[in-house]
């Protein structure tokens, strides 16, 4: 078992050192055909100053109202999807070796303030690897707090939905974005997604999941995980656990009625999936994750 798990280990590292994913390449089919296991790690991104009232709720309903900012690496044995870049961009502070509070100032002049201790790429990198590795890149949607470092994923091929990244380059894009973050996307090998389920590598583990409302293509991620159970990463489906429990939204919806629409639809995939839902906002629930180069698998 120990002989099979190295060599299964050794194949995937191959593979992904190779930067190979094509069909058919000896090494892809060694590593097929050993299977190695799905791997999932997630990244700290700091804490993220928060006004409960944006979400129509109040401090009592939410307890902690500081949000989590979150980024994740899946590790497929096709190829290495990275879902969503955080908030604060590594090119815009040092790490000092205590937290920093970095101001952040959106497309309109609204300011933010993000409290973060390690960079993006560090963190990859502890886990073993570098931006230049990640072969597919996928956004939830387009605010800044999931953009900040699309930059450094610009070589891989980019999933989206085609009104997302319209909206993304448009000429006036929504105040809570900070284009400068993703502009180099742009000019990425991109995958315009039309399917409301898009399944990335083809086997069913690994599928973007439309969610619009939030932002006009919205979409969260479902990682069939073999050991931790099937996981949907929300995206900004929801912020709080009280806006599920309460039924709350944002006050910021680009439309209210799709996100409605989209909570409804994946509650119902949740119960059909027995998926657990990770909502990238929540502070508790994620301080509570496992970090790279810890994994979940
Ligand atoms: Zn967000």
């Amino acid at each position: 078992m120990r002989t099979w798990t190295t060599f299964a280990t050794l194949a995937a590292a191959l593979t992904i050192a190779l930067g190979v994913h094509g069909t058919g390449h000896p090494l892809h089919a060694q590593a097929r055909a050993s299977a190695p296991a799905l791997r999932l790690y997630v990244f700290d991104g700091g804490t993220l100053e928060s006004d409960p009232a944006r979400y129509q709720l109040t401090k009592d309903d939410v307890k902690v109202t500081q949000l989590s900012v979150a980024a994740y690496l899946v590790v497929h044995p096709k190829g290495v999807l990275m879902w969503d870049s955080a908030a604060v961009p590594d090119s815009e502070w040092s790490p000092t070796g205590s937290p920093v509070r970095q101001r952040l100032v959106l497309n309109d002049g609204q300011e933010r303030f993000v409290t973060i201790a390690r960079p993006l790429a560090a963190q990859l990198q502890a886990a073993g690897y570098k931006a230049a590795d990640v072969n597919f890149l996928a956004l939830s949607h387009f605010h800044w707090d999931h953009t900040a470092n699309a930059g450094l994923f610009s070589s891989a091929t980019w999933l989206v939905r085609q009104i997302e990244r319209d909206a993304m380059f448009a000429e006036k894009t929504v105040g809570t974005s900070r284009p400068a973050t993703y502009a180099a996307l742009k000019n990425s090998k991109t995958v315009i997604v039309t399917a409301d389920e898009h399944d990335v590598f083809g086997d069913g583990t690994v599928i973007l999941k439309a969610a619009p409302g939030h932002t006009p293509g919205h979409q969260v991620l479902y990682v069939k995980l073999p050991e931790t159970g099937p996981v949907v990463l929300s995206g900004d489906l929801y912020h709080y656990q009280a806006e599920r429990t309460m039924g709350r939204y944002p006050t910021f919806e680009f439309n209210v009625d799709q996100t409605k629409a989209s909570r409804a639809a994946l509650e119902t995939f949740l119960t059909r999936t027995k998926a657990q839902l990770w909502i990238q906002h929540d502070w508790t629930a994620h301080a509570a994750l496992k970090k790279a180069p810890e994994y979940y698998k």
